[in-house]
């Protein structure tokens, strides 16, 4: 290879460009790539070990049939075949996809398409349903789309930024990079928002250790006390928003008590929050991952939108996704209860759209299964055909154990991946070989809707394919040929521009029909641009001056009440265990695992716990301890630190069957969901702790 080939990190979705190089030994010398607008050159740790992670060490580099190896015609054909006689023999909702925020956009887009409008199901989910569905929930609610509002050069042009249910430090490096230098210019506050002492504390200015699941509390106590302080804008409000009243007055009954806060403490907070105009309140798993994550989500927009502080240089509510493409598969209708571009699934104007300009066969009218639905439908039979994509749900779904043991049971089960190396790909009757990282060609969407191209700088080794292709080929050995037959992702890429055009005639912000166009050579050159890119508007944030997607143009502030997390806590049970990230680890460490330097950071499995609860338990440091639920357990090594409260614990969530044989965490996490997003809460279970 001969210059650097510009392409964008795989890891999370602050999407930090990178460059890649020949090492001059078959690997990839990677550097941050000073033109992207998002990292402006800099990377964390997971990004300049990019590297390190190309070899093909477990690498799947043939279709396998049954565990022999197949050729690809093989292969394609059972697939195909399985998937048309399960849905001639029990209807188009017994097959299902379960896909991922790893996916390309072009991937995500087929995989879709092939489902919702061929298949004619919409029995496709993601795992960014485990990552932001309660953001895609709230947004929609208040917004009436899944919008959002700022971008990322407001937390550098904020005077005050709070981090809820985010450790930024460890999982979005350089978001927190890019805070922390705009700090030494300015005066910039921060707030974190955790029931743990994370390493985003350390520059913190203040830090409310609320009670697990307390934000709906924590909010409505903010907004009762922008409302007792005279800061509502009562112009922005009048003008573009509806449900103030009935919002305040939910807030204004809301006990204050529940965040186990301090009255010293919480005023500090609404001190600093409503004494300071720009503020960007940033939002992430801690949030999400809840049975009231919608609620928690509402009530954060409330605030902002009860101030008018939206849409404007240095405010706004601003979610963080976990995953590189979390942000392009929820606006490829990646998520069961969407279609592409934002359009709505129970919405006939926009199904008969979508339906013309696909011209599909079959139309779902109705939301398919979110993800854990899905598997309890595995479970229970009614799914019999399953094709997992770049996911690993044996171990990151709640209640593994079960969700590996319906997995097990379906009659047909096709993993498209990486590797075969993972408890999932271990249960597939086909196993297809994809192409990795730094072999695929496509699109991801950042967190502020920045869409930057990932080029490949490496030949698929094997027989791997990309994702697109595979579905592709599966399509038209079903019969649809006619759908599925583009040459190359940048013909995909201009169909779905086309396609946003058409939602924008349905007043949909989702818009790049400025691309659909767009020539090979084009796209092969496209540069970081963020949406929206179309006729009407380009590039910028939304809302500053209302323009809402509700049919009155309005936002919805929403009644809210604050409730606890699902599992309560027993005298069998009596730890609320926290889960999450580590700074040098990704998902189910497929990738991270592979590098020596990533791996040192935090070696093995381990459970945090206050001294005061490892003394009253008679444990000390190192110790084995065995956690218990009522789904399931794990054992892990006992770090005695400050930084949980204590009756908490946390726990990391990388670890799988294969590397520690009982670190699964999830096998721990009951599959209890927001009722509103479907998403699983995985950050507050019950459980117990005793010396192993
Ligand atoms: Fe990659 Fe995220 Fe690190 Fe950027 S911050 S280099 S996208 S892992």
């Amino acid at each position: 290879m001969g210059a650097e080939v510009r392409s964008t990190c795989p890891y999370c979705g602050v999407g930090c460009g990178v460059l890649l190089s020949a090492d001059g030994s078959g690997g990839l010398a990677v550097r941050g790539d000073p033109a992207h607008p998002t990292n402006r050159g800099r990377l964390c740790s997971k990004g300049s070990a990019l590297g390190e992670t190309v070899g093909l060490e477990e690498r799947l580099l043939a279709p396998q049939v049954h565990g022999s190896t197949a050729t690809w015609k093989d292969a394609l054909n059972l697939v195909a075949t399985r998937f048309r006689k399960t849905i001639e023999t029990h209807g188009s909702d017994s097959v299902a996809f379960y896909v991922s925020g790893q996916m390309l956009t072009e991937d995500y887009y087929v995989a879709n398409k092939l489902m919702k409008g061929f298949i004619g199901s919409a029995n496709i989910d993601t795992n960014s349903r485990l990552c932001m569905a309660s953001t895609v929930a709230g947004h929609r609610r208040a917004f009436g789309t899944d919008t959002v509002p700022g971008v990322y050069d407001d937390l550098e042009e904020a005077d005050l930024i709070v981090l809820v249910g985010s450790n930024l430090a460890w999982c979005h490096p350089i978001l927190y990079q890019r805070i922390m230098a705009a700090r030494e210019k300015r005066a910039l506050r921060l707030v974190v928002i955790d029931p743990r002492r994370t390493a985003s504390c350390e520059g913190a200015d203040l830090h409310l250790a609320l009670e697990p699941g307390s934000d709906v509390a924590l909010f409505n106590a903010l907004l009762a006390e922008v409302a007792r302080r005279g800061a509502v804008d009562r112009d922005y409000v009048s003008a573009h928003v509806e449900g103030f009243d009935a919002a305040l007055k939910a807030a204004q009954g809301s006990d204050p008590a529940f965040t186990g806060l301090s009255r010293e403490t919480l005023r500090d907070f609404c001190d600093l929050w409503i004494g300071t105009e720009k503020v960007v309140t940033i939002f992430s798993q801690g949030v999400n991952q809840s049975s009231s994550g919608s609620d928690k989500v509402n009530a954060i927009l409330n605030c902002h939108l009860a101030t008018g502080r939206i849409g404007k240089p240095g405010m706004g509510p601003f979610s963080v996704t976990g995953q590189p493409n979390a942000m392009g598969g929820r606006e490829v209708g990646g998520l069961a209860n969407m279609l592409a571009c934002h359009l709505d699934i129970e919405n006939v104007d926009h199904r008969d759209a979508v339906r013309g300009f696909w011209n599909a066969p079959a139309m779902p009218e109705a939301p398919g299964l979110k993800a854990v639905e899905m598997f309890r439908a595995v479970a229970d039979g009614r799914i019999k055909a399953l094709w997992l994509i770049h996911s690993n749900p044996a171990v990151t779904l709640p209640d593994a154990d079960t969700v590996q043991d319906a997995i097990a049971s379906c009659p047909f089960v096709v993993v498209s991946d990486i590797t075969a190396a993972t408890d999932t790909a271990r249960q597939a009757n086909v196993l297809l070989p994809a192409t990795a990282w730094a072999e695929k060609s496509g699109t991801v969407t950042n967190s502020d809707r920045t869409i930057s191209r990932q080029r490949a700088a490496l030949a698929p080794p094997g027989a791997a394919r990309p994702d697109w292709a595979i579905l592709a080929e599966v399509a038209q050995r079903m019969g649809f040929a006619e759908g599925f037959n583009w040459d190359n992702e940048a013909e995909i890429f201009a169909e779905y521009a086309a396609l946003s055009g058409l939602a924008r005639t349905f007043g949909k912000d989702f818009d790049i029909s400025n691309r659909a166009k767009l020539s090979s050579s084009d796209y092969d050159s496209m540069p970081p641009f963020r949406w929206p890119d179309g006729p009407a508007k380009s590039g910028g944030r939304f809302f500053e001056d209302g323009g809402f997607y509700h049919p009155d143009g309005k936002a919805r502030m929403l009644a809210l009440a604050p409730r606890a997390p699902a599992a309560a806590l027993t005298p069998e049970h009596p730890f609320r265990l926290n889960t999450g990230r580590l700074r040098d680890q990704w998902h189910t460490m497929t990738r991270t695992a592979l590098s020596p330097r990533l791996s040192a950071h935090l070696p093995e499995p381990f459970v945090d716990m206050h001294p005061d609860d490892a003394a009253r338990l008679g444990l000390a440091p190192a110790d084995l301890l065995r956690l218990e639920s009522p789904q399931g357990s794990a054992i892990l090594r006992l770090r005695i630190t400050r930084d949980v409260q204590p009756g908490h614990l946390f726990a990391p969530m990388h670890w799988t069957g294969e590397t520690a044989p009982s670190a699964r965490i999830d096998a721990l996490i009951a599959s209890v969901t927001d009722p509103v997003s479907g998403q699983p809460e995985s950050k507050a279970a019950a459980v117990s702790a005793a010396r192993f």
